[in-house]
């Protein structure tokens, strides 16, 4: 963990994440996870999810003594100050705030919780990525839960809130995990047989994603157009999302692939739709022009639905390539 915050962070900054781990150590030894693990493994999971965001130090710190102001007899935000500072303090401070509203189980206090959350984001974004990477430990782990009810309860907050939360801030495989473990948890039945589903086409597809990638990128370069295409199946979760939503049984949503063509700009967007349109039927009512209209998130993408290659009934998005910005969108919207 030192090795990489030192080789994105250069300079001594890693010195304070490397306190702040054996201070965290130290203040939970002798405690233990549900699944029976030291609980230091815990705030060790969280501060590598925030390395591999390439956070600064304070924020790994903070990350790594998340749990030590409530948890932990003697250490106080004051302790914490003195040995961190003033940034970790109010991170650490943020965050151990945040977990109070974990407790909320009335609809009114989750609208509050979530009031609360982008308060928190407006004041200082860092807490809110502490919470998220906590979250997606405390998920991964939920099944060592042992009361039904408990691990609902923090299932469908982490559907409510949190997913969410991790969407609107870009970080799309947060979102999706976050969303696939819930899903198991809450809805056991439909997510297994969603699952079973998708292997029984994966198994008779025999890898088709690619060769569908393969035609693609050939109907762009054979157009002139210089594309960098992707695919990739869809989830459980918003495969069950969108059945709900549109009354549907797994059979009638044949398109569980989708694929991604990202151009240089805005104008080539539209070529390489025309070339889509032109060569595949378009499947009616599948068709969204973010670009035209964006979402209230700034979202810009094409997404149709066509017969596509190996007559696969499959949706594409296009879009153009944005350098910098994790730019992301799930399918529901289509
Ligand atoms: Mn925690």
């Amino acid at each position: 963990m030192l090795a990489r915050v030192q080789k994105y962070y250069p300079g001594d900054g890693y010195k304070l994440v490397e306190k702040a781990y054996l201070f965290a150590q130290e203040a939970h030894k002798n405690q233990y996870r549900k699944s029976g693990e030291p609980y230091f493994t815990h705030p060790c999971f969280v501060a590598s999810i925030l390395v591999e965001l390439s956070l600064d130090p304070p924020t790994i710190a903070a990350g790594l003594l998340h749990d030590t102001v409530e948890d932990c007899e003697g250490i106080t935000l004051d302790t914490i100050r003195q040995e961190f500072g003033e940034e970790v303090a109010m991170l650490v401070d943020g965050v151990t705030k945040l977990n109070k509203l974990d407790f909320a189980d009335k609809e009114e206090a989750q609208a509050e919780s979530l009031r609360k959350m982008i308060l928190a984001m407006g004041k200082d974004i860092r807490v809110v990525l502490i919470k998220l990477a906590d979250r997606l430990h405390n998920m991964r782990t939920l099944h060592f839960l042992q009361k039904p009810e408990k691990r609902a309860r923090i299932a469908k907050e982490t559907l409510d809130i949190y997913a969410p939360l991790a969407e609107r801030i870009g970080m799309q495989e947060v979102k999706s995990e976050l969303e696939e473990i819930a899903f198991a948890e809450l809805h056991k039945d439909a997510h297994d047989s969603i699952v079973a589903r998708l292997n029984f086409l994966r198994e008779q597809g025999s890898n088709i994603v690619p060769k569908i990638i393969a035609q693609l990128e050939k109907d762009m370069a054979e157009n002139g157009i210089k594309a960098t295409v992707s695919g990739r199946e869809k989830t459980p979760y918003s495969i069950w999302r969108k059945m709900q939503q549109k009354n549907a049984s797994f059979e009638q949503l044949s398109d569980i692939m989708a694929f991604r063509i990202i151009v240089d700009d805005v104008a080539t967007c539209y070529q390489a739709l025309g070339i889509v349109h032109t060569k595949y039927h378009m499947v009616p009512r599948r068709f969204k022009d973010y670009i035209s209209t964006p979402k209230p998130n700034g979202y810009q993408s094409i997404h149709t639905g066509v017969i596509g290659p190996e007559n696969t009934r499959i949706e594409i998005q296009i879009r153009r390539l944005i350098i910098g910005i994790i730019y992301d969108d799930c399918v529901k919207c289509i």
